[in-house]
């Protein structure tokens, strides 16, 4: 039986939930706008108090996350178009490919910046149960 208060990992990452209680919206503002302020983090988690940046850096090897990210979006688009639209090298399809993949990646940037960040931090904070309690 699985436990009932513990929020699932999948839909804690994918709502940018704190990775200590799985509670605490990691961003300073819900919506992407004013986007200058769009990786704009609290300094702890409002629901646990879990610190959002480890360490003075942390967050320096997320272009490698957001970077992954982006070539997992190119894939999924290249199985996607290939289902839907079908890809030839004997007209414009890969062009076409290759234009959507881009704008998708263009238009997710704002999301790829904030997720590659709450990865980073996933993969290094474990979840707590008793991150509720010991809140200081
Ligand atoms: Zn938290």
């Amino acid at each position: 039986m699985m436990a009932h208060h513990k929020p699932g990992l999948v839909s804690a990452i994918w709502s940018m939930k704190c990775p200590a209680c799985r509670k605490g919206f990691l961003f300073k503002n819900k919506g992407i706008f004013p986007l200058s302020q769009i990786t704009d983090m609290p300094e702890h988690c409002p629901e646990c108090g879990q610190k959002t940046e480890i360490e003075t850096g942390f967050y320096f090897g997320t272009g490698y996350v957001s970077y992954a990210l982006s070539v997992m979006l190119f894939v999924v688009n290249f199985v996607l178009y290939k289902l839907i639209f079908g890809l030839s090298f004997r007209d414009n399809s890969p062009y076409y490919y290759l234009a959507t993949s881009i704008t998708i990646v263009v238009l997710l940037q704002p999301w790829l910046m904030r997720m590659s960040r709450v990865i980073y931090l996933y993969a290094f904070v474990k979840y707590n149960d008793k991150a509720q309690e010991s809140a200081a």
